[in-house]
């Protein structure tokens, strides 16, 4: 029998075929995981749509911008309808302007700030309470967020976005400890650089790639496989002792000093 057969997901954060949510959402349902997409705004519905009818057919998609309480209400309650429960909550979204991106870390926008940790660590907490009353009926659950390195050291390029992964990964530590006693489990994934559409938002993401490559011990750069496969584990009940971590999938580039 495969691993998650009988159980049910939900995945935030499938742009395309190249999105760490997508590679994440296919280990999962490879083990007979049933799912639900969400997808923000019409501009991405084809795209999520084609994926999941190809491969996925009968997959429920939903509408949802995370900065929209009503939206994220509509989703849960929908997958209530169809599932009745719920065991595990993919959150792989994140955005910061363009500008406060690009520009020194110091003219950070007071806007920028806020619109960055709204949608990239805020909703970890929004989404997780939303999802509560079904992983109640489950007796259970487990979430993964993704994060990346430059929430723990200062990367160039990376700058607001590594605020807020910051609050991301303390979050999910708040989280796994607020939830624990319910059996709900939170962990993160930090991943190497992967070359999807959110990367190609970091000033000199290719740089970042080859800088990597030749650092990591493995010598190399992670494969979208390689994440997914650590999501399905911390996904999974093979993880079961595991909550308020922050795994890394980075061929070990961050346990080099010099
Ligand atoms: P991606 O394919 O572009 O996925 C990012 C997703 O976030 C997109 O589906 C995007 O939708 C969604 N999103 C942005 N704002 C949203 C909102 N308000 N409501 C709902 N969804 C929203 O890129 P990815 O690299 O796979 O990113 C997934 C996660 O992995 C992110 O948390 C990222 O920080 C993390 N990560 C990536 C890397 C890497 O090197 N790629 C490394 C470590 C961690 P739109 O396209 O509509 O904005």
């Amino acid at each position: 029998m495969a691993l998650l057969e009988g159980q049910t997901g939900v995945v935030f954060g499938v742009a395309n075929k190249r999105s760490i949510a997508w590679a994440i959402a296919q280990a999962l349902a490879r083990e007979g995981m049933r799912l639900a997409f969400t997808y923000q705004g019409d501009r991405l519905k084809e795209s999520v749509e084609a994926l999941t009818t190809a491969h996925m057919p009968g997959s429920l998609l939903l509408p949802c911008d995370v900065t929209n309480d009503a939206e994220i209400d509509a989703v849960f309650q929908r997958i209530g309808e169809e599932y009745g429960k719920l065991d595990a909550l993919l959150h792989s979204v994140a955005f910061a302007p363009k500008d406060d991106l690009e520009n020194d870390f110091i003219q950070t926008s007071r806007d920028g700030f806020k619109l960055s940790h709204d949608i990239s660590a805020y909703s970890l907490v929004a989404l997780t309470r939303a999802a509560l009353p079904l992983f109640e009926k489950a007796n259970g659950g487990s979430v993964l967020a993704l994060t990346y390195y430059g929430a723990q050291k200062a990367v160039e390029g990376y700058n607001v976005m590594g605020v807020a992964k910051a609050s991301l990964e303390a979050s999910v530590r708040y989280l796994a400890a607020n939830l624990g006693p319910r059996n709900v489990r939170v962990n993160a994934i930090s991943a190497g650089p992967v070359n999807t559409l959110a990367a190609r938002g970091i000033k000199g993401f290719t740089g970042m790639l080859k800088h990597h490559a030749e650092r990591a011990p493995l010598r190399r750069n992670v494969e979208l496989e390689e994440v997914a496969n650590a999501g399905l584990f911390l996904l999974s009940p093979m993880s079961s002792g595991i909550t308020g971590e922050v795994m890394f999938v980075d061929c070990g580039y961050n346990i080099v000093g010099l």
